[in-house]
């Protein structure tokens, strides 16, 4: 977990930090009074500040001392100021701070928590820059890694598309719109044809003399623009705007694909991926095997052991099958039921994987409460009858499935 240290005199400010940081997962904050006491702090090895809150006002540090001691001792710093000094600012800003904020009552200081919950989520976010003049790239470079961000460079469009193509995790893309092969716009045009980087956000520059070009960034794909010269707070700003939509687009979309219960894919999930490769295989003739499983029982576990304890199950029986077909596309289709696609797979090598995996069920016990553990088995049908659609070939599975709970259940039934 990171270590936060805020360092702050006012009992006030103090308790309305602690209240805000008191439900936060991602860090931990560590409150020191004066500037002493942070000296004391960050000379105990044993601590590893992540990023620092200061006051830029202590009893024993009047002018800010406490930025300088953070900045020298590289820990990303955001300061809390109670009153706004424009060259202070710039000064505190040209320095390498994280970020300014003005102690005007409680939306500033959920925006600082905001900011170091962001940094921690930069930690983890790859960035490409795409500029042919190495000034140009060094400057945004230095920026984007004062916010802790990732950073690769490219010198022209062709590069940045080589760079996208090795880089899967590249999740912005800031391109200068004048570069030799191929400029901004051809850049944001190409990326835009393909599908796998539809969630990258991209971010063009250019010049004031050129200003009728920044619109057209946003016409050929981008999604915001800046003209040059920024200072860094705008550039910050963009930069932070636009991937607080990106996050959050990816949450939505997360969300939408994901069972919430057990964090494997969802019925729609398996219809959009499954659907894919059902045609796929249709198409090349090529097979596909699919499989329908249900926990036998388990209306029972719910009735004699509490809807929890049901839940429990579920979860334990998801990981089990995420893990063991993760080379396959696995889902929660409902309630206890859940299918397993084996694209290239005959019927027979599908049912053997299947039925191995039913042993392993039926072999375990799952653990609900420390004194309570229960045994669980499910029965599945496969089928590699693939009908008009993968519906069909659902039913097809789920006929097959039906055959074996008469048979008396914890047993596969294949074509
Ligand atoms: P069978 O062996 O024939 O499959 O019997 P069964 O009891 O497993 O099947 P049935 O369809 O009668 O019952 C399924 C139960 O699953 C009923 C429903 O309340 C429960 N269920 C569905 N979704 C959830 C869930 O998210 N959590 C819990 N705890 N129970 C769920
Ligand atoms: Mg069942
Ligand atoms: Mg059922």
């Amino acid at each position: 977990m990171h270590q936060v240290l805020v360092v702050e005199d006012s009992p006030i400010v103090q308790k309305i930090l602690r209240h805000l940081t008191a439900g936060a997962h991602d860090f931990r904050p560590v409150f020191a009074e004066t500037r002493a006491e942070a000296e004391l702090m960050i000379d105990n090895l044993e601590n590893h500040f992540f990023c620092a809150l200061v006051d830029l006002h202590l009893p024993d540090a009047p002018d800010g001392e406490v930025v300088e001691i953070m900045l020298d001792q590289g820990i990303p710093t955001i300061v809390l100021t109670g009153k706004f000094d424009e060259e202070l600012q710039t000064d505190l800003v040209a320095k390498g701070i994280v970020d300014y904020v003005l102690k005007e009552g409680r939306f500033s200081y959920e925006h600082a928590i905001e900011m170091v919950h962001r940094l921690i989520a930069n930690e983890s976010t790859e960035v490409l820059v795409a500029d042919d003049s190495l000034t140009a790239r060094s400057h945004l470079r230095k920026l984007l890694e004062l916010q802790l961000f990732k950073v690769w460079e490219a010198e022209d469009g062709g590069q940045a598309i080589d760079t996208l193509k090795q880089n899967s995790n590249i999740k912005m893309l800031i391109t200068d719109y004048n570069m030799p092969n191929m400029d901004g716009f051809e850049l944001v045009r190409e990326v835009r044809k393909h599908p796998e980087w539809s969630n990258l956000v991209i971010l063009g520059i250019s010049s004031s003399e050129e200003s009728a070009l920044s619109a057209k960034f946003i016409k050929n794909g981008a999604d915001d623009f800046l003209t040059k010269p920024f200072c860094p707070e705008e550039f910050f700003c963009r930069v932070m705007r636009n991937m607080d939509t990106q996050r959050l687009y990816e949450q939505v979309r997360k969300m939408a694909y994901e069972d919430y219960l057990t964090r494997i894919p969802n019925r729609r999930a398996l219809f959009e991926k499954g659907g894919v490769l059902y045609e796929r295989a249709k198409s090349k003739k090529s097979l596909l095997a699919v499989a329908m499983l249900d926990i036998d029982y388990f209306k029972r576990v719910n009735d004699e052991y509490g809807h929890e304890a049901g839940d429990t199950v579920l979860q334990f029986f998801a990981t089990e099958l995420q893990e063991t077909f993760y080379r396959f596309l696995v889902a929660r289709t409902g309630g206890e039921e859940f299918c397993v696609l084996f694209p290239g797979l005959k019927n027979d090598q599908a049912y053997t994987l299947v039925d191995a995996f039913r042993s392993q069920i039926a072999s375990q016990s799952v653990q609900i409460t420390e004194q309570l553990s229960l045994d669980v088995t499910f029965s599945s049908g496969v089928s590699s009858v693939m009908g008009h659609n993968l519906e069909e070939q659902m039913h097809n599975a789920d006929l097959l499935l039906y055959r074996a709970k008469e048979a008396g259940r914890n047993i596969v039934v294949g074509d």
